[in-house]
């Protein structure tokens, strides 16, 4: 390391940018995070909206849809608080794997099967 002088004050310099560009990238991490909270706050609110109306309208109770999330959560195997996550699967034209996420098969374009609750 060089001390005094020129280069020292180019290495302080550089160090003040890279915090000021942390701080920067945390200020904007802490906003996401921010806006996602609210989302899933808005969907909590929602989807219990859309239960009190189930209850009411159908007569489901609490305990019937623990159970279902219950069930859902086990479907990998583990009471985990997770949803099992979308495995890789075969393309139904050329049988070559793709992702879960993906809409259309890399390799021939073809359209693939749909998974509604895939994150
Ligand atoms: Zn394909």
């Amino acid at each position: 390391m060089p001390s005094g002088g020129f280069a020292s004050s180019i290495n302080a310099s550089l160090a003040q940018a890279d915090a000021s560009n942390a701080r920067s990238d945390a200020r904007e991490a802490k906003s996401e995070t921010e806006l996602l909270r609210h989302d899933v706050d808005r969907l909590l609110m929602i989807t219990e909206a859309l239960w009190t109306f189930l209850k009411k309208e159908h007569g489901y109770s609490d305990e019937e849809l623990a159970n279902a999330v219950n069930g859902i959560d086990l479907r990998d195997g583990r009471l985990d608080g997770r949803a099992e996550q979308p495995q890789a699967s075969p393309c139904p034209n050329c049988g070559k794997i793709n992702s879960a996420r993906r809409s259309l098969c890399i390799y021939c374009g073809q359209p693939l099967p749909v998974t509604l609750f895939a994150s």
